[in-house]
C-alpha cells in the first residue's frame, strides 16, 4: 500500500540534550497537529532534523530507535550545516528577500552551496523511506530544491510542497542569484500550495517570466509534466483553543491577571522577535494612541508579549534593543504610580496562559510588516466565545485575505495604526460581535485539519489530471491496425491539428510554418480521390491559406469560425 512521508526541516519533537540524558519534547505546534492524523498512521512517517548536534553515533542509533516508534525519521546535520544552511541561505537569504526585507539579504555562495547539499541529505533520508509511487508531502523554504531531486530518483512518486512564508513578487524574486534553481526544485512536485491566491501569482508570474513555461488557471506546463499550483490558507486547531480559552486554568489565570491589573482594558500583542513583525511601529502607534487622545492615559495598557528568537543573529539583536529602548521611553513618558502602559515580556508562553491572555484582552494587535498567514489572530478570534473583542490586522498578512472583518490596517501607516486602536476601544457590542462571528465561523471551518484533507486532496487531483493530460504513444499492435483499417476504408476522413501535431510549437508562432515534407505527406493524402484531408487550427485563416491554401484540403480555422470546404476556390466562408 503507498505510504505518506511528511518532511520538515525540523521533526514535531524536540530532542535535547540534559544532564539525565536526551529528553524528547513532543512540538504543540499547528502544524504538527494538523499533520498528525497523517504521519500517525500505520506505515507512514515524518522525515526532519530531531535539533541538536550529535556526538557520537551510539546517540544516532539511539535517538534513530527512539524516534521510530513515534513515526519520525531524524536526518541529522552538523553544526556547520545548521549555520550555512539553515542559518545562512535559509533565515539570511530567502527569509529577507520573501519578506520584502532585502535589505537584511545576504548573497553567499557558501550558504547556496550547504542549502543544496542539505537538501541533498534529506531526499537521501526520504528516499530510504519512500518507494516509488508513494505520496511525499515537503514542507517550507528550507527545502525548495527537495521536489526535484526526490522527482529524479522517483519518477512516479506523487510529490506536495507547501510554502509556509510568503511568495515575492517576481521584481523581489530576481533578486536572487539562484531564482532559477529553486523555482526549478518547486516544480518537481505535482501539487505547489501558498497560503493565498496573492503568493500563488506571484509564483506562476515567476515560472513565465524566468522559465517561459505557459500557465493556466493554476496548471503549468512544463517541458515533461503539468503542474498545479493552489492556494491553502492554512487554519488553527479551532477547538483546542476553545477548549483551552474555557478551561478553569485559562478562567483561574485571567482573574489573578486582572487583580494584578489597574485597568480592564487590555489591548495584546503576541510575536516571535522578527523584523517582519512589526514590533517598533506597534510600539509608536500605541504612543501615538496616547497622544491623540490624552483620555486613554491610565486607561488602556497594551500586554506585549515577544517570543525570544534567533537573537544571536545581530539584526534581532538590534531589534530587540530596539524594542527595549522604545518600552523604556513610551513608559517612562507616560506610567503612573498606579498604572503602566506596557506590559512587555520577552519569553513564551504556555498555551493555557497564552489562552488567559486571549480571554483578558478586548483588543489584539496583530500588525506584521508581512507575514505568510499569522496564526495568532486566528488563535484570538477562537479563544472569544463571548462575542466581545476586536482584531486590528495588518492588511500585509495572509491572515487578512480571509479575516476581512478585522480592522485592517496598513503598518507603516502610523496615524492610520492609532486611529484603528482608538476605533477598537470605542466599538459598540453588537458590531464587536457581528465581526467577531463571521470570523470565528471562517476559522471554526477551515481549520488546520480541513486545511490538511484540502491540501492531501488537491495532490491526489493533480496526479489524476496529470494521467488525462498525458501524451498516450500507440503501441505497435494499435498501429498494425490502424494502417489495416486505413487500407480497408472505402473512404476516409482524416482530422488533423496543426500545431503541436503536423508541426512541432514554436516560441513566435509565425515561423511554425510547414516544411517541404510536411506539405508533400499532405498532397500525397488529399490527391487519393477516397481521403477527404481537413486541417483544424486555432490560427487565422490569412495565415493557414498562405502556408497551405495551394493544397485541395478542407480548413477549420480561427477555432471553428471559419471553414473551407473542399471546393478549391481558396476563399474562406462563414460556417
Ligand atoms: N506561541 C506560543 N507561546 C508564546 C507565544 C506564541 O506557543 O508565548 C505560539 C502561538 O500560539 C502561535 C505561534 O506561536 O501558534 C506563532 O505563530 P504565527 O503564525 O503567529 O507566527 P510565526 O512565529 O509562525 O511567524
Amino acid at each position: 500500500m503507498p505510504r505518506t512521508i511528511i518532511v520538515s526541516n525540523r521533526l514535531p519533537t524536540k530532542v535535547q540534550r540534559t544532564p539525565d540524558g536526551l529528553t524528547f519534547q513532543p512540538s504543540e505546534g499547528g502544524l504538527a497537529t494538523g499533520l498528525g492524523s497523517i504521519y500517525r498512521q500505520e506505515g507512514n512517517v515524518w522525515v526532519g532534523w530531531p535539533g541538536l548536534f550529535l556526538e557520537d553515533v551510539t546517540e544516532e542509533q539511539y535517538i534513530t530507535e527512539a524516534l521510530r516508534g513515534d513515526s519520525m525519521a531524524p536526518v541529522f546535520l552538523t553544526e556547520s550545516e545548521i549555520l550555512d544552511y539553515y542559518e545562512g541561505f535559509s533565515n539570511s537569504t530567502l527569509w529577507p528577500t520573501f519578506h520584502y526585507f532585502p535589505q537584511f539579504a545576504t548573497y553567499e555562495p557558501a550558504h547556496w552551496a550547504a542549502y543544496v547539499a542539505v537538501n541533498e541529505k534529506f531526499c537521501q533520508a526520504v528516499l530510504a523511506q519512500a518507494g516509488p509511487e508513494d505520496t511525499i508531502w515537503v514542507h517550507d523554504y528550507q527545502l525548495m530544491l527537495l521536489p526535484a531531486l526526490l522527482r529524479a530518483a522517483r519518477p512516479e512518486a506523487t510529490i506536495g510542497f507547501f510554502l509556509h512564508i510568503p511568495f515575492p513578487s517576481y521584481e523581489l524574486l530576481r533578486v536572487l542569484p539562484w531564482r532559477t534553481e529553486l523555482l526549478l526544485g518547486l516544480l518537481g512536485a505535482d501539487l505547489v500550495g501558498f497560503h493565498t491566491f496573492g503568493y500563488m501569482r506571484h509564483f506562476l508570474s515567476a515560472v513565465t517570466h524566468l522559465l517561459g513555461h505557459s500557465t493556466t488557471n493554476g496548471m503549468i506546463e512544463t517541458p515533461t509534466r503539468t503542474v498545479l499550483v493552489d492556494a491553502f490558507p492554512m487554519g488553527i486547531d479551532y477547538d483546542r483553543f476553545v477548549e483551552a480559552a474555557a478551561s478553569d486554568e485559562a478562567i483561574r489565570h485571567e482573574a489573578i491577571y486582572r487583580q494584578a491589573l489597574s485597568t480592564s482594558r487590555i489591548v495584546l500583542s503576541i510575536d516571535r522577535l522578527d523584523y517582519t513583525k512589526g514590533i517598533a511601529q506597534r510600539l509608536l502607534a500605541f504612543e501615538l494612541l496616547l497622544l491623540r487622545y490624552p483620555e486613554w492615559v491610565g486607561q488602556v495598557s497594551l500586554i506585549m508579549v515577544v517570543v525570544p528568537s534567533r537573537d544571536q543573529v545581530p539584526q534581532y539583536a538590534s531589534l530587540k534593543q530596539e524594542i527595549d529602548e522604545l518600552v523604556g521611553r513610551i513608559n517612562a513618558q507616560f506610567r503612573t504610580i498606579g498604572w503602566n502602559p506596557i506590559h512587555y515580556f520577552y519569553r513564551s508562553f504556555p498555551l493555557e496562559e497564552l489562552a488567559s491572555l486571549y480571554r483578558l484582552a478586548e483588543v489584539a494587535l496583530v500588525t506584521p510588516m508581512r507575514d505568510g498567514m499569522n496564526l495568532v489572530a486566528k488563535e484570538f478570534i477562537a479563544s472569544k466565545a463571548d462575542g466581545r473583542g476586536v482584531l486590528i490586522l495588518s492588511e500585509r498578512a495572509g491572515a487578512a485575505r480571509e479575516l476581512s472583518d478585522a480592522l485592517l490596517i496598513n503598518p507603516t501607516d502610523l496615524v492610520g495604526h492609532a486611529e484603528a486602536l482608538h476605533q477598537a476601544l470605542v466599538m459598540p457590542e453588537d458590531e464587536q460581535a457581528q465581526r467577531l462571528d463571521a470570523m470565528r465561523a471562517l476559522v471554526k471551518r477551515y481549520n488546520v485539519f480541513s486545511w490538511t484533507r484540502l491540501f492531501m486532496n488537491q495532490l491526489t487531483y493533480s496526479k489524476m489530471k496529470q494521467h488525462t493530460l498525458a501524451t498516450d504513444f500507440l503501441s505497435p499492435a494499435a498501429i498494425d491496425r490502424l494502417v489495416a483499417d486505413y487500407r480497408a476504408a472505402p473512404r476516409r476522413l482524416l482530422l488533423l491539428d496543426y500545431d503541436g501535431t503536423l508541426t512541432g510549437f514554436h516560441p513566435d508562432p509565425q515561423r511554425a510554418e510547414p516544411d517541404f515534407e510536411l506539405r508533400l505527406l499532405l498532397r500525397a493524402l488529399a490527391d487519393n480521390p477516397q481521403n477527404r484531408v481537413v486541417v483544424i487550427s486555432g490560427r487565422d485563416r490569412t495565415t493557414l491559406q498562405k502556408w497551405l491554401g495551394d493544397l485541395p484540403i478542407d480548413f477549420i480555422a480561427e477555432h471553428g469560425v471559419w471553414l473551407r470546404p473542399p471546393a478549391r476556390s481558396g476563399s474562406c466562408s462563414r460556417p
